[in-house]
């Protein structure tokens, strides 16, 4: 079979994937993105609400709008893309990589030099948080009833109860409300919320929407559609408390219990994850543990911005079009044990890390910490952080080409607690 070759082979086609084109494109890579959808924008095509692109264009924009910004400099560039086309299977070889793809047509492989992920994250359902009782139907995730509230004009709920803090369920409480349904409240297991300050206050204090700390769903009710709900209080272990079970009625019970990254393609080729992040470990241009192959967006790590994930994807394109084998000097980049995580992993010395994003999220919640990084023990950078939640991500710009960083130096960021929120 005769396959068609590219320099850089984009897989996602969500704003992950278009920036990374994009800028594998401006940098002279002969590009192909595949989409397994019809459209491009990726999630973004059902996000109808506004707060996208503060930070890239200093405009709040709705998510399709955000979305189509990309998809118009996509198109102006004439770059190739197959949509409605699903990569099933990556071969690398000693001179690129086979990617095999089906649609309607049938099986397809095309060549490339470098590959870029752009997969994004798929959501936690009902069987990953062990819930009691029968199956009926009404158990949706938050973005399942996004699809269909915003794509296809049908109401999920007239009545409905929200499992987890994230910020598609706080965001589908207030779309919920707005649409006519009864959010009766939001249960989150752990003490604190999973989402953002600015959702809080958005989309469930100002629609008088109760958010319910330390209290689970332990079992659903109703045979063909769900009746109810049973709600339980939690200790600190996140068990429910015996004698504190109450039986809400509702017609659907609606999940944000977290996001994971998709990286079944990136597992087929031995890309090593993080298990934090539960994406690819990568270094400062987004290289994965595998040469040649880059990942980028919510593949790589569930970012909370958009603006953050075209800022990534277009690092991980750019280097995908610079791409040439045997370019990696890897050294560690070690971070102290109140960061939950920290992207990249690595730094690679064969490269420029003059202007590197460094991504990361604490623990828990602190008030008034101390970042600092050392390099062979010897302090370059710190910074004093007022406020920092998990849900928040945050971000540095570092030139570490400035440090004088060699094999084996010991690059090692550590945050000092002044003082603890409660
Ligand atoms: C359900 C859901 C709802 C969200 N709602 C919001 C919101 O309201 N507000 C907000 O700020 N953020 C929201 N987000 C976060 C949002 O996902 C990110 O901001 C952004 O869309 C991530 O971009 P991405 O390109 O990395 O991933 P995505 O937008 O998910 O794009 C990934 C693309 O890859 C394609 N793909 C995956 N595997 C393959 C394959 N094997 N072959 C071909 N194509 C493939 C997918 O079809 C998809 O188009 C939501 C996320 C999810 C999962």
């Amino acid at each position: 079979m005769n396959k068609a070759t590219y320099d850089v082979i984009v897989i996602g086609g969500g704003p992950a994937g278009l920036a990374a084109a994009i800028s594998a494109h401006d940098n002279g890579a002969s590009v192909l993105l595949i989409e397994r959808e019809a459209r491009l924008g990726g999630i973004l095509k059902q996000c109808i609400h506004d707060g996208f692109g503060l930070l890239r264009f200093g405009e709040k924009l709705s998510g399709p709008e955000y979305a189509e910004r990309y998809i118009d400099a996509f198109r102006e560039r004439k770059i190739a893309a197959v949509t409605l086309t699903f990569v099933t299977k990556i071969e690398k070889d000693a001179v690129g990589f086979t990617v095999h793809a089906v649609n309607r047509n049938g099986v397809t492989q095309y060549r490339a030099n470098a590959l870029v992920l752009a997969t994004g994250c798929r959501e936690r359902t009902a069987k990953q948080v062990f819930i009691h009782g029968t199956r009926p139907s009404g158990v949706f995730t938050a973005g399942t009833a996004q699809h269909f509230t915003n794509l296809l004009g049908q109401m999920p709920t007239k009545r409905c109860v929200i499992l987890g803090s994230g910020d598609i369920g706080l965001i589908m409480a207030r779309r919920l409300t707005l649409e006519g349904a009864e959010v009766l409240g939001v249960y989150e297991a752990k003490p604190t919320p999973s989402g953002l300050t600015r959702n809080l206050h958005q989309c469930l204090y100002d629609y008088n929407i109760p958010l319910h700390l330390s209290h689970t769903v332990t079992r659903v009710f109703g045979v063909d559609r769900l009746e109810g709900v049973e709600i339980s209080q939690v200790d600190e272990h996140m068990t429910p408390i015996a004698g504190t079970a109450e039986r809400v009625d509702c017609d659907a019970l609606i999940l944000s219990v977290g996001l994971i990254p998709e990286n079944e393609l990136a597992q087929s080729l031995f890309v090593e994850l993080d298990p934090k992040t539960k994406g690819p470990v990568c270094d400062g241009q987004c290289m994965t543990s595998i040469d040649g192959v880059f990942s980028c967006g919510n593949a790589l790590h569930v970012n909370d911005l958009v603006d953050y994930v075209s800022e990534n994807a277009a690092v991980a394109g750019a280097a995908a079009a610079a791409y040439t084998p045997k370019q990696r000097r890897w050294i560690p980049v070690n971070i102290s044990e109140n960061f939950l995580y920290m992207v990249p992993q690595q730094l690679n010395l064969a490269r420029s890390n003059k202007k590197t994003a460094v991504y990361f999220r604490s623990r828990g919640d602190y008030n008034n910490s101390r970042l600092s990084l050392t390099v062979d023990g010897k302090e370059v950078f710190s910074k004093h952080c007022p406020f920092l939640r998990p849900p928040e991500m945050e971000k540095l710009e570092l030139d570490f080409d400035a440090m004088g960083l060699c094999e084996t130096s010991d690059i090692r960021f550590t945050l000092e607690l002044q003082a603890e929120k409660e």
